[in-house]
């Protein structure tokens, strides 16, 4: 018997269970086909935050940022690029905290941006302040 992961899709949100030496070719959504790594970072807010933190087995790197937060525009690109080269051994995220004013509070966040890392629905670590793709990669990296 294989081992499997618990990925939860990006678009809609169901929980996909995925045999692991298939992860690395990422696989579709059972449910809506949509490829369950895109590449990319997912936007999350209230309604999905615990479904993609907790049932997934994917640890979850998540970005609180607003939009008019200076360093969390400039950092973007390097979040962006960190997703493509993570993937799909982390599952990297986004959360608005001027939209998702909820989810800021619950994690009490002070400043933005700060970048958390959740495995299992439990933070594991977090670090405020930006950081260039290189650093970011060996942060998560250092945490697991
Ligand atoms: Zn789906």
């Amino acid at each position: 018997m294989s081992e499997s992961s618990i990925v939860v899709c990006p678009q809609c949100d169901t929980a996909n269970r995925i045999p692991v030496e298939r992860l690395a070719d990422g696989g579709t959504c059972g449910k809506c086909k949509t490829p369950l790594f895109a590449g990319e970072p997912l936007e999350l807010k209230a309604t999905n935050f615990d479904t993609h933190a907790s049932r997934s087995d994917i640890p979850l790197v998540v970005d609180f940022w607003a939009p008019w937060c200076g360093p969390c525009r400039s950092m973007a690109p390097a979040f962006a690029d960190a997703a493509r080269q993570l993937e799909p051994e982390f599952r990297l995220a986004k959360v608005n905290t001027e939209e998702e004013q909820q989810l800021a509070a619950r994690f009490g966040i002070r400043s933005i941006p700060t970048i958390a890392l959740f495995r299992n629905g439990r933070e594991v670590a977090r670090q405020a302040g930006a950081m260039d793709a290189a650093t970011l990669m060996r942060w998560v990296r250092s945490q697991r």
